[in-house]
């Protein structure tokens, strides 16, 4: 059969290629799976904000904010994605692990997530009033701390911004009467 069209494969695939169309899906598949636990808070009445940790390729921990329902103030998505990763690796590290969530990571999230020596963290939405990763600090870049965490933000930021906006909306509205 005589091809018709032309297709350039473009240059060959190497070490130093850019990230693969492949992991890009997964990425937003990732992020797609935090948002869903994002939408499982404001099903609870929480402000809608999900996380999951992946490690070789897997979601071994995943979680909302649940602060009001448990009545925890340390209840964040990541918190609670961080413990449940934990408790199903067996260990208190989850080396090599990326953490996806809906929002830029709390001094306190940080924390954790440093303690916990992530490799990676994807957030969709800086969030300017808490954000200890780029807006009110860069934490996890902190090169005085034994350890440092890559970022990366903007995945799925729409979707993200949308809900929150959505939830505050609502909650305005409700107050409003
Ligand atoms: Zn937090």
């Amino acid at each position: 059969m005589k091809a018709v069209v032309s297709i350039d494969p473009g240059p060959p695939s190497d070490a130093t290629a850019p990230l693969e169309p492949r992991s890009v899906n997964s990425a937003r598949a990732f992020m797609g799976c935090a948002l869903d636990e994002a939408r499982a808070a404001e099903r609870e009445d929480e402000v809608p904000v999900g996380a999951v940790v992946v490690l070789d390729g897997r979601i071994v921990g995943r979680g909302h904010n649940r602060t009001r329902g448990a009545c925890d103030p340390t209840a964040h998505a990541e918190i609670v994605a961080l413990r449940q990763a934990a408790l199903e690796v067996g260990a208190q590290r989850l080396v090599g692990a990326t953490v996806y969530t809906t929002v830029e990571p709390c001094f306190m999230c940080a924390g954790a997530l440093l303690h916990a020596r992530v490799e990676r963290v994807v957030w969709a939405v800086r969030d300017p009033k808490f954000g200890a990763c780029a807006s009110l600090g860069q934490v996890l870049g902190d090169e005085r701390l034994n350890h440092q965490v890559e970022i990366e933000e903007g995945l799925c930021a729409d979707e993200a911004r949308e809900l929150l906006q959505q939830f505050f909306e609502r909650k305005r509205a409700a107050a409003r009467g």
